[in-house]
């Protein structure tokens, strides 16, 4: 074998060894156990594993036939590049796979076409062969961008971390297409690629386990602070938020209201419908809740059937107001059960907080304005009034 011989021979089997080891790395990654994420590392994984049969095929080529060998590695390599864009998709909750997307079987047919036929076939240039299929893979990488961030507003750090990991290897793989136009001799070629590519793998492979941690991470700390029925803050969430807005309302001066409601009779509708109704009550109740208050206001599951809403900037006399615009729109909901018609009421307690210099303090007194509802026959709003 001569030296150029023995370069590429260590330079696919230093590859082939990398992108099996991190194909095995997210074949054994515990992540996968979270339902919505284990196709996302099926796909990372087929990445790497696609990649690394590639590169096998390439070696194969000098037992196969050139050409069974062009088409076989370019499609791996073209899927493996596409199964990227897939993962990010299925990570937001879209469910369609790779072999259904009709854009893919076109691109992957013209790019096997033009490197089999033009490249080889007609005029046989390896050079020719590594820029178009770089300049390929570049594209594809800068389409998997937009899908990335889950919520266009704020990226999440391992989506920062993703969005980085694919723009420098798209400027490492444009690079290496740079160097290749250059047509310069093969031991620099086989080097460039070598470099580029080993570095590529330990990005994607990094870039994309941090995504995933990342993307548990948030999981769990929106468990921690919602509650899982309705989907709305609990009460840990609530008390921690609360003691934050309240300082910063004694520091700037702004009034700060509170609400504390709570559902008439909720007990009545469980023991005669059940607990099943008594959940779709609280949930139908809980988005009544959600679409009535602002967006900087916080709306909290403080207990069983009891609701905690915190209203910044915003003086007793406007959260009265909004507390009697909930308590008619529940009493004009309707719940459907099996054909059954619910209706019920809630109560409603309010306190200005921003006085007291505790938030226990303002919690107390909207809670006794809620006794007061109560006392009075349910179905009403009361303020708190100090005696
Ligand atoms: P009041 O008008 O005085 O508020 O009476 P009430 O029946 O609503 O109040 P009470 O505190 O006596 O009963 C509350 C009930 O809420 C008791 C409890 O079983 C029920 N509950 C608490 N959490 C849940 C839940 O998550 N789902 C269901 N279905 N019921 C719940
Ligand atoms: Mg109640
Ligand atoms: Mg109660």
């Amino acid at each position: 074998m001569d030296p150029l011989q023995i370069a590429t021979l260590s330079y696919a089997i230093t590859i082939i060894l990398n992108c099996t080891c991190a194909a095995l790395f997210f074949y054994f990654n515990p992540v996968k156990k979270q339902q919505n994420l284990s196709v996302t590392i099926q796909y990372f994984m087929v990445l790497f594993a696609a990649t690394a049969v590639a590169y096998l095929v390439f070696l194969g080529e000098i037992w196969s036939s050139r050409v069974f060998s062009i088409i076989t590695a370019n499609l791996l390599f073209i899927t493996g590049f596409y199964s990227i864009r897939y993962a990010f998709l299925w990570r937001k909750g879209f469910k369609k796979h790779l072999y259904q997307d009709k854009f893919f079987y076109a691109h992957a047919c013209i790019f096997v076409f033009i490197q089999t036929y033009f490249f080889h076939l007609v005029d046989d240039n390896l050079n020719h062969r590594i820029i178009f299929g770089l300049f390929n893979y570049i594209a594809i990488l800068i389409a998997c961008l937009p899908v990335i961030p889950k919520n266009n507003l704020t990226l999440s750090y391992g989506e920062k971390v993703a969005i980085s990991a694919i723009i420098i290897s798209a400027l490492l793989l444009a690079s290496a297409l740079f160097i290749h136009l250059f047509e310069l001799d093969m031991f620099i070629y086989q080097t460039s690629l070598m470099i580029v590519q080993g570095i590529t793998a330990l990005f994607f492979l990094g870039a994309f386990q941090t995504l995933l941690l990342s993307d548990i991470n948030e999981l769990h700390y929106k468990n921690s602070i919602t509650d899982q029925l309705t989907g709305l803050y609990n009460r840990r969430f609530f008390i921690e938020q609360a003691n934050k807005i309240l300082k910063s309302a004694q520091r700037h001066d702004f009034p700060i209201s509170l609400i504390m409601c709570d559902i008439d009779h909720f007990k009545k509708i469980n023991d005669r419908y059940g607990h099943n109704v008594g959940d779709k009550v609280l949930q139908n109740f809980s988005k009544l809740l959600t679409t009535i208050i602002r967006e900087t206001d916080t709306l909290s599951r403080y207990g069983g059937e009891e609701f905690a809403i915190l209203l910044p900037q915003t003086p007793i006399q406007g959260a009265a107001i909004l507390a009697e615009r909930m308590r008619s729109e529940t009493e004009k909901m309707t719940i459907l059960t099996d054909q059954k018609k619910i209706k019920f009421t809630a109560s409603f307690g309010i306190a200005a907080i921003n006085q007291k210099d505790y938030f226990d303090e303002g919690l107390k007194a909207s809670d006794d304005a809620l006794y007061k509802a109560k006392a009075l026959g349910r179905n009403k709003v009361c303020i708190y009034q100090a005696t």
